[in-house]
């Protein structure tokens, strides 16, 4: 077993970036851009199916399969984790958690999406990935996600980064405004009771264009 280091989200000031002009999260505002159409170019084909949680170390880190098309082109689900409280900003609004929906194409091409939960009631699928959660050990489930994707998901398009090192460019980012997915206070506390603040903090937006879909 290999010797894992954990980040540190307090000294992120510090984390080596050898990129710099693309970065995420930003801060996101419904008169940033320009309105390019109802909704955002993305079409399940195959919904996420989590297959393995795991322990990584800052979040639960849950692999999976499924295929989604962004854009019309395929990119296949690889990962879910989750950030409290949210990374993205949206009119001034961070969620109590965000959710990161890791997809990349055979050409290694990453796409985030990204949901936002609000506090309210028990999230199902959350707590059955809390309730098989090991921290010394990878636990398999069987668990298809098909109630966090709106039919007609709204929001934000635009070109950033990972949100971790090695904090590469290139990342394809939708952040999708209208989910009404929540979580209950109990599973707010099990979470903070189990990992650290692992939001990093917003990044300056530069030269870049940000798309809204449905986004009024
Ligand atoms: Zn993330």
């Amino acid at each position: 077993m290999g010797v894992s280091l954990m980040l540190n989200y307090r000294e992120q000031a510090s984390w080596p970036n050898a990129f710099g002009q693309q970065q995420s999260p930003i801060r996101l505002s419904s008169t940033l851009g320009a309105n390019e159409g109802p909704s955002l170019p993305i079409m399940v084909k195959r919904s996420p199916l989590l297959t393995t949680v795991t322990n990584d170390q800052t979040t639960i880190k849950v692999i999976g399969n499924g295929t989604t098309q962004f854009f019309n082109r395929p990119s296949a689900f690889q990962q879910v984790h989750f950030h409290v409280p949210a990374e993205h900003v949206v009119d001034g609004h961070q969620a109590a958690m965000e959710i990161h929906l890791v997809h990349e194409t055979g050409i290694g091409q990453k796409t985030v999406v990204a949901l936002f939960a609000e506090l309210g009631a028990n999230n199902q699928p959350l707590q059955r990935l809390i309730d098989a959660f090991d921290a010394a050990a990878a636990v398999p489930v069987n668990l298809p996600l098909t109630d966090w994707l709106p039919q007609t998901p709204r929001g934000f398009h635009y070109l950033g980064s990972l949100t971790t090192p090695p904090l590469s460019e290139g990342v394809e980012w939708f952040v999708i405004t209208n989910v009404a997915v929540t979580l209950s206070q109990d599973q707010l506390d099990w979470w903070q009771a189990h990992f650290p603040a692992n939001n990093r903090a917003l990044q300056p937006l530069n030269e870049r264009i940000v798309e809204r879909y449905g986004v009024k």
